[in-house]
């Protein structure tokens, strides 16, 4: 054997060992995950959704647990409800045909086969506690099962309907996440993403009429014809949500991409062919900046929605009521969110800066690096900068004092105009700064080295952190606090 055939030989081995360890991390990690496996049926004429959700738990922490908690977002859209689902300022636009309500209702729950007396409770009635009627330890299972009814509110929102579309993101009882033995049971804010969600596998069998044309986070694998619709079931190994969105008038256009099958779903686009290419040009370009997208599907679906978009794993709906700019840049924003939220996740109630932030920045940078859309990072930041400049201005003024730190939690914000200064403007322009200072191509590296080490968990603000600080060679702890605080300079941004 020769060196030659010595060195061909370890690159072939190097390159297979790349393929294998490349998107079957997904596969391996779902090894040791939780299952949910939810069969849904869903009226059009009352808008109900009935459910059977059958949870699997593997109790993989040192503690012991005697009860499960789940959130159920469903019953943030109460009539009742103590917190709005939208602010004040989104009522006219979510409500296009007048207040309308929704909640999830429970027949019956059950602990590996035994009835279970749960309770409801949380600030919004939307925390759901199972007690198993016994002591789980480190290592045991449990099987809950939940058998319910959504009702869906007309609103153009997360959960609910509009004129086009079913929106069924947040709407099966998902559990919390576990931190030192405890459940984080925040409840439902209007303020911004109020999720944090652990990676798990899914199972979902949705029988609908057969008109209706499906986006889901997961891959279609059973189609079965049933009196009065069909049957199809989707499957998803680690993602740590899953939803789903329905139309009768959707168009699909689809694409391969890199491993990806993408899909855009549109119902009203006369510019669909551009904003499909968009939706390609988005996955490839993060595709070389957070490493490959491991998933076999991504879905862009078109929506009856409020704001400009929201990420699922695998699943992005973006609003149609936008105008052609604002909706590529939700396009590219959303898929943003398939690596920051999706594949590294973060706490969106505490640190919603960490996915809000700097998806919009490499939103930015995508439009920078894509001259034909007519943006410039210099003049944009320019722009934010001003706006956000007025903003702490005015409100300083009418308030004497105004608190321009970033990092609490969500139902801290005053407004969500606040909200959105500090997570979306503030966060972009401190991203920005710091690209600015380390320089594109350590920042870029920086990007990758964050979403591999981090990728599949829920990173702290402290790893992103990290992540920064260990490719640019110093602490940038300080750095950070000085903007996560509110003790920043801001005007010192170039
Ligand atoms: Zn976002």
């Amino acid at each position: 054997m020769n060196k030659k055939i010595c060195v061909v030989l370890v690159l072939v081995f190097a390159l297979s060992c790349l393929a294998a360890c490349g998107g079957d991390y997904i596969d391996k990690a779902s090894q040791n995950l939780n299952k949910y496996i939810i069969q849904l049926s869903y009226d059009e004429e009352s808008q109900i959704i009935s459910g059977v959700e059958t949870f699997v738990f593997t109790n993989d922490t040192e503690n012991t647990f005697d009860v499960l908690k789940f959130h159920i977002f469903a019953n943030a859209y109460r009539q009742d409800a103590p917190m709005p689902i939208v602010a004040q300022n989104q009522k006219v636009k979510a409500y296009v045909n007048g207040y309308s309500y929704g909640e999830i209702n429970f027949d019956k729950i059950s602990v590996d086969g035994v009835d279970a007396a749960y309770s409801i409770g949380g600030d919004d009635n939307d925390i759901l506690e199972v007690p198993l009627g016994k002591s789980l330890y480190p290592g045991q299972s449990v099987e809950v099962e939940m058998i319910f009814e959504i009702q869906l509110a007309n609103i153009k929102h997360r959960l609910g309907y509009g004129d086009n579309t079913v929106n069924m993101g947040n709407f099966f009882p998902i559990l919390c996440v576990i931190r030192n033995g405890e459940f984080l049971t925040d409840s439902y804010c209007c303020n911004g993403d109020p999720f944090i969600s652990e990676m798990a596998n899914f199972e979902v069998g949705l029988i609908a009429p057969e008109n209706f044309v499906v986006g889901t986070s997961g891959d279609l694998i059973l189609t079965e014809q049933i009196t009065g619709g069909v049957k199809r079931t989707y499957a998803a190994k680690s993602v740590r949500d899953f939803a789903l969105i329905l139309s009768k008038n959707y168009t699909a256009q689809e694409k391969v991409t890199g491993k990806t099958t993408l899909t855009y779903l549109y119902f009203d686009d006369e510019n669909y062919e551009q904003n499909a290419a968009i939706c390609e040009q988005a996955l490839e370009y993060f595709n070389n900046l957070f490493g490959a997208y491991p998933y076999p599907t991504l879905t862009v679906a078109q929506a009856d929605f409020c704001f400009g978009g929201m990420e699922y794993p695998r699943l992005v709906m973006v609003s149609a009521e936008q105008e052609n700019e604002d909706y590529q840049w939700s396009i590219v924003h959303e898929i943003a969110h398939q690596w920051l939220y999706g594949l590294v996740g973060n706490d969106q109630y505490r640190d919603a800066w960490m996915d809000e932030g700097l998806t919009e920045f490499v939103t930015l940078m995508f439009f920078d690096a894509h001259s034909e859309y007519g943006y410039d990072m210099k003049t944009e930041i320019a722009t934010m900068m001003k706006s956000y400049t007025t903003y702490v201005d005015v409100l300083s003024s009418y308030l004497n004092t105004f608190d321009t730190s970033m990092q609490k939690p969500l139902n801290e914000f005053v407004s969500e105009q606040e909200y959105v200064y500090a997570a979306y403007v503030k966060g972009c322009l401190m991203f920005y700064d710091l690209y600015d200072t380390m320089g594109e191509a350590r920042f870029k590296k920086a990007l990758l080295s964050y979403i591999d080490t981090n990728k599949l968990e829920i990173a702290s603000a402290q790893d992103m952190i990290d992540g920064f600080s260990i490719v640019y060679g110093v602490d940038l702890t300080g750095w950070f606090e000085a903007y996560l605080t509110g003790k920043d300079i801001l005007s010192q941004v170039k």
